[in-house]
């Protein structure tokens, strides 16, 4: 492999719901994974994948954080989701399963602690086209936990981040789209949270719940996949207040690569990467616009959420799969970040962060 290519730490991938909802075996090329969706209309995203163990070791994304994701609703709900927190749940463990299948299959390796986190760096200092990849398990939205022993289990088998809320009402919290501060639930997710050491994924939260966790939470803290109000006025994106305030709890906030998030009126299904001008750079504008709240680079992060329930007809046109997050060094040179600013934002500043963590 290229050993110029600078190593990338993604902190947001669904990897686990592309394989089990999406059928997408994972171990296929990007390519192959598109051939295998020909015709398919099921999803908006079929042929339009960009991830998969390939590409990501391609692109030297050799650490990610990979999620587990189930939501609980009401019928009727226009969301779609679970009607029960057991189903949820179960829903969860499948996916954990597939985790632990390819582990087995010496494609990923689990981060859970320090040592492990050691490991991972260490492969990736020389990579071949076998080297697993490294992943932190996270939770997006916490419906499917059931109860706090539930949550004790899941850090037992390995779950370190957790983000309570996901879109619309949920169990613990409300997400995006909607308001509320944590309901008295969520407030005992976050105490238990805060007792087995685990971080706080500030992503998702409506506005009312992010201050009210900040005020509960004593522990770590991150925002996964987030992009900044200042570009798109939308609930869903952090407004210059929320991330000074992120940045004084020693934050690191990943940036996301779906394009609703990287230019304002973006509609579903109509608008076209190409002619609304969804580039990479827009990204490094979303970095950029962190780093510059920050005074510094210590704060910013990839957080892709490629084939997060979108492909290449709602993310940046220059990037074809992931390994194209590998433009980005380029991109922020050219903003005029130097080598040390680039792998800060690269990969630094979270493996800072879990280094700090797992202490
Ligand atoms: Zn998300």
């Amino acid at each position: 492999m290229n050993d110029k290519k600078i190593l990338c730490f993604d902190a947001h991938l669904d990897i686990s719901m592309n394989a089990m909802e999406w059928n997408r075996d994972q171990r296929w090329t990007v390519e192959q994974i598109r051939a295998s969706e020909k015709g398919m209309t099921d999803k908006p995203d079929r042929e339009r994948n960009t991830v998969s163990f390939p590409a990501l070791r391609e692109g030297h994304v050799g650490l990610v954080v990979a999620t587990q994701i189930a939501r609980v609703v009401k019928p009727g709900s226009p969301i779609p989701g679970w009607f029960s927190q057991e189903q949820a749940w179960a829903q969860t463990q499948g996916q954990l399963q597939w985790y632990r299948t390819m582990e087995e299959a010496g494609e990923m390796k689990p981060i859970t602690d320090a040592a492990s986190l050691a490991e991972s760096l260490k492969l990736w200092e020389n990579p071949s086209e076998q080297t697993p990849i490294g992943y932190l398990l996270s939770l997006e939205g916490a419906d499917s936990i059931v109860s706090m022993n539930h949550l004790e289990r899941a850090y037992d088998y390995g779950l370190r981040a957790i983000g309570p809320a996901h879109y619309g009402p949920g169990i613990y919290a409300n997400g995006t789209d909607s308001s509320g501060r944590l309901n008295a639930r969520g407030v005992e997710l976050l105490k238990t949270m805060d007792q087995l050491n685990m971080i706080l994924d500030m992503t998702h939260l409506n506005d009312d719940a992010f201050w009210h966790a900040l005020d509960v939470y004593q522990g770590s803290i991150w925002a996964s996949h987030n992009n900044c109000r200042h570009f798109v006025d939308h609930n869903r994106q952090f407004s210059d207040e929320m991330i000074k305030e992120l940045i004084n709890r020693k934050a690191v906030i990943g940036l996301a690569l779906d394009a609703w998030m990287m230019v304002p009126n973006w509609i579903r299904g109509k608008s076209d990467p190409k002619e609304r001008q969804v580039t990479l750079n827009l990204m490094v504008d979303n970095i950029d616009h962190i780093c510059q709240l920050a005074g510094n680079s210590l704060h910013a992060g990839v957080g892709s959420d490629l084939d997060g329930a979108f492909g290449t007809e709602q993310c940046p046109h220059d990037l074809d799969t992931i390994a194209d997050l590998q433009k980005l060094p380029h991109l922020l040179a050219q903003r005029g970040y130097n080598s040390e600013d680039i792998d800060n934002i690269m990969h630094r500043n979270f493996i800072r962060f879990l280094q700090e963590y797992f202490s």
